[in-house]
C-alpha cells in the first residue's frame, strides 16, 4: 500500500489483504481454532482470527521468557534503535494501519489517519527516546558504604487491551514495557486485533528479536484469563472494564502475585460554571468530550453539569455543536462519527436511550442509523430531566449518550461530580482562577482538565482514582508499571 493519502478508501478496503493469525516468537501462527472477525462499518468479513487457547498462551509466554535475558541486557541504546525503526516503519505503513483500524473498529478514517495512528507513533517515539535517558539514584547512606538504586525490568509482561483505541492503548503499554527491557505477550480485544497484529509483524521487520513481542488473539475468558493466572507472567498491564479488573486482581492473588496496573472504566463530569468566558467554546469541547470516538472513551465527559443561570443557553449551544458528531460512512473521509464497535453494543447503548425517554427526556438525538447495510450507528444523544440518583449518572454507557444536569452552587457541583465509584477524569470551565484551583483540588479524578476537556499527552500521567484503577499510562510514571527499584549496597568501610 502506498504512503500518499488515498482518496478512495472503499477501493483500498476492497483490495486489502488481511492476516488474522496470531504472532508468536517472531512469526504468524495458527491455533486449533479460528473465528471470523466482522467489520462494524458494513458487516464485511475481514479475516479468520486465530482463537488461541491456554496451550498457545503457554507457548507465547515461554517464547517471551526465552527472549528476556538477551533483550533486558542488550542495553537501552539498541532497544531505542529498534523502537525508533518500528516507529519509522509504522509511519511508512500509516495508511494501511489506519484502514485496518477503521475497518476493525468502525472509527472514521479521518480520525484513524490523523489521531490514532500518528498518536501511536508519537508515543512509541517518546518512549524509545526515554529508554536511554533513565538514571539511577545514589541515596545518602551511613559512611563506609555506597548504595545504588537501579530500575530493573520485571521480566515477562502481559498486556490486555480494549477495543476503543486498539493501536494507541497497545502502544501505551508495549512502548514503556519494551523500552525498559521487558518482553511482552499482548492480548488485543477480540473485536479489534488486526492493527496490533500488523504492528507485531512490523516490529519483527524493524529488528525486534523473536519472542520479545508476541500477540495472542482470542477471547478474554480464555486467553486473557490464561495470562492472568499464568505462573510465569511477572506483571499484567490492563485497560478495560472495572468488572474484568476485579477478576484480574483475584487471578493475581490465586497465582503468583503478579504485579498489576489497571486502567478501568469511568463516568467523568464536565462542570460548566456561569462565569465561563466563552460558553460556545465550552459547548464545542463538551460535545467532543461526550461524543468523540462514538462516545466510546473511558474518560468521556458524559455527565455535563451546568450552572442553572446558563443552563438553557448552554443546552442550545451544545445541541448545535453535537451536530458535528452525526454518524456517517467511516470510509467517506468525512468529519463526524463512525460506527460503534458492533450492532450488539449499539443495542446495549440504545437501551439507555429508551430508559432516558421513558424516565426523563431525550434532549437531542436518540436515533439509530443504518449506513452501508450496518445498523451499528447511533446519533449523538443528550438525556435530561433524570433524578440525581438515577443510574445514568453513575454507570458507564460507553456510547454517544450524555446526560445534562443543572446545579446551583460550587459545592453542589463538586458533590454531584464525585458521586460515582469511578475517578478517571473531570473537566471544569470557569474564568475564576481561584475557583479553578479550588474545584480541581476537590475532584477525585486522575486528570482534571480546566477550560478544556480530556487533556492528555505523552508527558502527563493518565489513570484513575477509586474504581477507575491504579497505575499510570503515559509519561515517565508508566515505567513504574514495568520496572522495580533494586538496591545494591556496597560496604567498604
Ligand atoms: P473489557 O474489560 O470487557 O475487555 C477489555 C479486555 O479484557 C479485552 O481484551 C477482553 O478480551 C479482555 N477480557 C475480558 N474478560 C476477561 C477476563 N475474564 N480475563 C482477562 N481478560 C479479559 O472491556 P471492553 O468492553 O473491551 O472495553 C470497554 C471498557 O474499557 C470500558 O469499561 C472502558 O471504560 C474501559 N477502558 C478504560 C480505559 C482507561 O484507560 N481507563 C481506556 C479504554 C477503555
Amino acid at each position: 500500500m502506498n504512503t500518499t493519502l488515498s482518496l478512495d478508501w472503499h477501493s483500498q478496503a476492497d483490495s486489502l489483504v488481511i492476516d488474522g493469525r496470531a504472532f508468536v516468537d517472531g512469526r504468524r501462527v495458527t491455533g486449533r481454532l479460528s473465528r471470523q472477525t466482522v467489520s462494524p462499518v458494513d458487516g464485511r468479513v475481514l479475516a479468520e482470527l486465530t482463537a488461541c487457547g491456554s496451550a498457545d498462551v503457554d507457548v507465547a509466554v515461554a517464547a517471551a521468557r526465552r527472549a528476556f535475558p538477551a533483550w533486558s541486557r542488550v542495553g537501552a541504546e539498541p532497544r531505542k534503535g529498534v523502537l525508533l525503526e518500528l516507529a519509522a516503519l509504522m509511519e511508512r505503513h500509516a495508511e494501511e494501519l489506519a484502514l485496518l483500524e477503521t475497518l476493525d473498529s468502525g472509527k472514521p478514517i479521518l480520525q484513524t489517519t490523523t489521531v490514532d495512528v500518528p498518536g501511536a507513533i508519537s508515543t512509541l517515539r517518546w518512549y524509545a527516546e526515554a529508554a536511554d535517558k533513565q538514571a539511577g539514584e545514589l541515596p545518602a547512606v551511613p559512611p563506609g558504604a555506597t548504595a545504588l538504586v537501579t530500575r530493573e525490568p520485571l521480566g515477562v509482561v502481559a498486556a490486555i487491551v480494549p477495543w476503543n483505541f486498539p493501536l494507541e492503548i497497545a502502544v501505551w503499554k508495549l512502548a514503556p514495557a519494551l523500552a525498559a527491557g521487558n518482553t511482552l505477550v499482548l492480548k488485543p480485544a477480540e473485536q479489534t486485533s488486526l492493527s496490533v497484529l500488523r504492528l507485531a509483524e512490523l516490529a519483527a521487520e524493524a529488528g525486534l528479536p523473536d519472542g520479545v513481542l508476541n500477540v495472542v488473539t482470542g477471547s478474554g475468558r480464555e486467553v486473557g484469563a490464561a495470562l492472568a493466572h499464568h505462573m510465569d507472567v511477572d506483571a499484567l498491564a490492563f485497560t478495560g472494564s472495572t468488572a474484568v479488573s476485579r477478576t484480574l486482581l483475584e487471578a493475581s492473588g490465586r497465582s503468583n502475585l503478579k504485579r498489576l496496573s489497571l486502567e478501568a472504566g469511568g463516568k467523568s463530569s464536565n462542570i460548566v460554571f456561569a462565569d465561563t468566558e466563552d460558553l460556545a467554546a465550552a459547548a464545542a469541547k463538551a460535545a467532543f468530550g461526550a461524543f468523540y470516538n462514538q462516545g466510546q472513551v473511558c474518560s468521556a465527559n458524559s455527565r455535563i453539569l451546568v450552572q442553572r443561570e446558563v443552563h438553557d443557553e448552554f443546552a442550545a449551544l451544545l445541541t448545535a455543536a453535537a451536530a458535528g458528531y452525526a454518524p456517517a460512512d467511516p470510509l467517506a473521509g468525512l468529519d463526524g462519527n463512525g460506527a460503534l464497535i458492533s450492532s450488539t453494543h449499539a443495542d446495549d447503548v440504545e437501551r439507555w436511550i429508551v430508559r432516558g425517554r421513558t424516565e426523563g427526556e431525550v434532549l437531542f438525538g436518540g436515533e439509530r442509523r443504518e449506513i452501508r447495510g450496518s445498523d451499528a450507528y447511533l446519533e449523538p444523544t443528550l438525556l435530561g430531566g433524570l433524578p440525581a440518583d438515577h443510574d445514568v449518572h453513575r454507570e458507564e454507557i460507553f456510547g454517544p449518550v450524555a446526560v445534562l444536569q443543572a446545579f446551583d452552587s460550587e459545592a453542589e457541583a463538586v458533590r454531584l461530580a464525585n458521586a460515582t465509584d469511578y475517578g478517571l477524569a473531570a473537566s471544569v470551565w470557569t474564568s475564576n482562577l481561584s475557583r479553578a484551583h479550588r474545584v480541581a483540588g476537590e475532584l477525585l479524578a486522575g486528570t482534571v482538565s480546566v477550560n478544556t476537556v480530556d487533556a492528555l499527552g505523552n508527558t502527563t500521567p493518565f489513570g484513575g482514582f477509586k474504581q477507575s484503577g491504579f497505575g499510570r499510562d503515559l509519561s515517565l510514571h508508566a515505567f513504574d508499571n514495568y520496572t522495580a527499584p533494586k538496591t545494591t549496597w556496597i560496604q567498604f568501610g
